[in-house]
């Protein structure tokens, strides 16, 4: 079995796809605290709004998220769920009873928590986070990482999608910014992220998506 501390995180350990893990949940909610990261990928825009009942993708974005960009690249930007603004960082969907109210249509991170991806490689290593959920968790037995996965609703039928968000958001990351592409990085944001009505469906998320990366091609 391979499973080696990641130097860059004392908290973690990176295991392969085909790693085995035994994980039970017990529902503590900290893996809702001290949180700010959970981005929201552009599908999840429209579907937990339409959970929400809100009339629009903006107007969950209004209440629910945070606007975030990279110190270097101003006009590059993307969304983070909120949190409630107590010391602990809580995430504003988590309620008193330590229980998600967007369980159902809840992001990728969320769903995957204590597995963390490394790079755009889904099903290939990953960390898993060591210090809320480790001792719940046993290496050698249970599901491997890449089953679990797909055992994650509403995973596997948008994978290529989400495949194809993470590798152009983090090649964004690595092309120039100047102030020329300033709007041109706009643009890419706006598409992905603003402007969804909670009818759009996946194929509205793909248009948008080949639209950023047909823009990102340009720089
Ligand atoms: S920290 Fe781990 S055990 Fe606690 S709620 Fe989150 S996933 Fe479950
Ligand atoms: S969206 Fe739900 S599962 Fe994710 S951090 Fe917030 S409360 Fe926790």
């Amino acid at each position: 079995m391979r499973v080696y501390a990641n130097p860059d995180y004392p908290g973690m350990k990176l295991i392969d796809g085909v790693e085995r893990i035994e994980f039970k949940c017990k529902r503590c909610g900290d893996c809702c605290r001290n949180r700010g990261d959970i981005t929201l990928f552009p599908q999840d825009i429209p579907r937990i709004a339409k959970f929400l009942g809100m009339k629009s993708g903006d107007e969950f974005l209004k209440e629910y998220a945070n606007k975030l960009c990279p110190s270097d690249r101003p006009s590059f930007y993307r969304y983070v769920i909120k949190d409630k603004g107590d010391s602990a960082c809580t995430c504003i969907f988590l309620d008193e009873n330590q229980k998600c109210r967007i369980h159902e249509v809840k992001p990728p991170a969320c769903f995957m928590y204590p597995f963390v991806p490394i790079g755009s490689e889904l099903y290939g290593e990953c960390k898993i986070q060591a210090n809320h959920c480790v001792y719940n968790s046993k290496l050698g037995t249970g599901l491997a990482f890449n089953e679990y996965l797909k055992e994650i609703p509403i995973y596997e039928e948008e994978f290529e999608i989400r495949k194809r968000f993470n590798h152009l958001m983090t090649s964004l990351m690595l092309k120039p910014y100047s102030k020329f592409y300033q709007a041109m990085y706009s643009a890419i944001s706006r598409a992905l992220f603003d402007g969804y009505e909670i009818s759009d469906g996946k194929n509205e998320v793909e248009e948008r998506l080949e639209q950023a990366e047909h823009w990102a091609s340009y720089i």
